[in-house]
């Protein structure tokens, strides 16, 4: 085969019939002269394929092999400007998304069994070394329109958001509850997956920018909604999903039962020296961990669970491990790190001893009919009742959306779920039921990816651009 890109476009072709032997021989030839490590290297193996299937599965839509070609030819502030045309946090994505499953997954190179452009890390390297390179975002023709809007939450919509909107002169003022910005970024995503002083760095950035961040400050508590809306001429919400899903079986709130995202958090601000007066650090140091859930949260807390010195941790899931909702690469990573798995294992109880011990029981399950969205419901195998003793349990089943007080006065609507119901696919994109306000990230799409926020936050800044005249 002397064409490799049709070669390429063949093998993608479900009903094609590809040999292959061939298909290994081509990609051989192509990968001897490629197969690299460092980013400008890596960045040629790109192949330029025609088909940018990377661009399509990221929820952004980059522009990956324009910039993997700036890179290659050391066009580094040239390559900044470009990631930041599509995503307003890509030194983050380029850490935090499951690539597996998005660009990297659908690369060609992965898809012929050589191992896909490590685009994910080439993302981050591109903001990180420009930033230390000088480069900041070019703001220089902005013209101020004089519009201000309020945007709720500091997490990866509302900085998305934020991003669009003060690049077209529209005054951003983000409020949020906690004392640092990023939302689940800061207070959820643990150290080691992301470093906490890239997301300060992103926060100094978007300062220089002109976005203002009024920190420590609760909406419906320390400012009205309704101030907001007198105040400015619209409002975003990208308030995230908060609302803990519970097993439903006893002894869920026993002393030594913990939430996940408290655990989280405890350990960041422990870490970051803000805890409030009067909360000690919950270190799983010397004791024995059980972590019950599937999905990355789960992986988290499994991980700092070891990192914390845990004596042993084991994390149950109550489907098998094809099935798990967490990102490949984190379930190999807590399995290196030392996390033993359960798989197909559900809880229906903890009790508690006199010695302060936790027996906690789980039953086996197997797979059995699809459920209402296709994923096959686990089955109770009877009989199959084991007990395990730990000293701690932690729950980290996900999280579900919540309206807010205000909404039913300002006839803000939600679905059967409570999430905020503001499509895409109207004249405004993303506003709510109020025309005034906007939302996205977590809060519309239920608890997902800081990709998917990032691009709801700024999709919603555009239909609020149109909205205001602006644009
Ligand atoms: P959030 O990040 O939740 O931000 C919402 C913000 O709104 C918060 O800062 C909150 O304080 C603020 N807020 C809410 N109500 C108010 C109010 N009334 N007044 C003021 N402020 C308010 N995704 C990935 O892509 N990769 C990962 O590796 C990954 N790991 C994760 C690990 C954990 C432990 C968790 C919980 C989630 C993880 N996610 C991951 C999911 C990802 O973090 C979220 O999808 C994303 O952060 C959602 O962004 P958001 O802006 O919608 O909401
Ligand atoms: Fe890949 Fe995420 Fe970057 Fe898109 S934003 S290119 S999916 S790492």
């Amino acid at each position: 085969m002397s064409d490799v890109f049709q070669f390429m476009n063949v093998a993608r072709d479900p009903g094609a019939k590809v040999d292959a032997a061939e298909r290994k021989i081509v990609f051989k030839e192509i990968y001897a002269s490629l197969a690299t490590s460092d980013a400008s290297e890596q960045a040629a193996r790109c192949l330029h394929c025609g088909n940018p299937y990377c661009e399509w599965e990221c929820p952004v839509h980059n522009f990956i092999p324009n910039w993997l070609k700036l890179v290659k030819e050391g066009k580094l502030f040239e390559a900044a400007e470009m990631s930041h045309k599509t995503n307003s946090l890509p030194e983050i994505c380029g850490r935090v998304c499951p690539q597996d499953r998005l660009c990297e997954g659908s690369c060609t190179l992965n898809q012929g069994g050589f191992g896909a452009v490590t685009i994910g890390s080439i993302e981050k390297y591109i903001t990180d070394e420009a930033w230390k390179a000088g480069w900041r975002p070019d703001m220089s023709n902005v013209i101020a329109t004089g519009k201000k809007v309020a945007i709720i939450g500091a997490g990866p919509a509302g900085l998305g958001c934020a991003d669009i909107l003060v690049r077209n002169g529209v005054q951003p003022v983000v409020f949020d509850r906690y004392e640092e910005i990023g939302g689940l970024l800061t207070f959820g995503i643990p150290e080691f997956k992301l470093e906490k002083d890239v997301i300060a760095r992103r926060r100094s950035m978007m300062e220089e920018m002109g976005v203002e961040f009024r920190l420590n400050t609760e909406i419906g508590k320390d400012v009205s909604f309704e101030s907001l809306l007198a105040d400015y001429d619209a409002v975003f919400m990208g308030m995230g999903a908060y609302k803990y899903m519970k097993g439903g079986f006893a002894g869920e709130e026993l002393p030594g039962v913990i939430e996940a995202l408290p655990f989280l958090i405890n350990n960041v601000r422990q870490n970051m020296g803000t805890l409030p007066a009067g909360e000690a650090h919950q270190s799983m140091q010397g004791k024995r961990v059980v972590v019950l859930g599937g999905g990355d949260t789960a992986m988290d807390c499994n991980r700092t669970a070891i990192r914390q010195g845990a004596k042993n941790v084991i994390c149950a899931y109550r489907r098998d491990e094809a099935n798990m909702p967490g990102s490949k690469r984190e379930v190999a990573n807590a399995k290196e790190e030392g996390v033993n798995f359960l798989w197909n294992r559900q809880p229906t109880g903890i009790a508690r001893q006199l010695d302060g011990t936790l027996v906690l029981t789980l039953v086996t399950t197997q797979l059995g009919e699809p459920d209402e969205k296709g994923r096959r419901k686990p089955v109770i195998v009877a009989g199959s009742e084991e007990a395990i003793i730990c000293d701690h349990v932690i729950i980290a089943f996900g999280f579900q959306t919540e309206a807010a007080p205000w909404f039913e006065k300002h006839s803000i609507a939600v679905d059967e779920w409570n999430r905020t119901l503001a499509p895409q696919g109207q004249k405004f994109q993303y506003q709510t039921s109020n025309a005034k306000v906007f939302a996205g990230g977590d809060q519309v799409r239920g608890a997902d990816l800081v990709v998917r926020a990032v691009f709801e936050g700024r999709q919603a800044a555009q239909g609020m651009l149109e909205f205001l005249g602006v644009w």
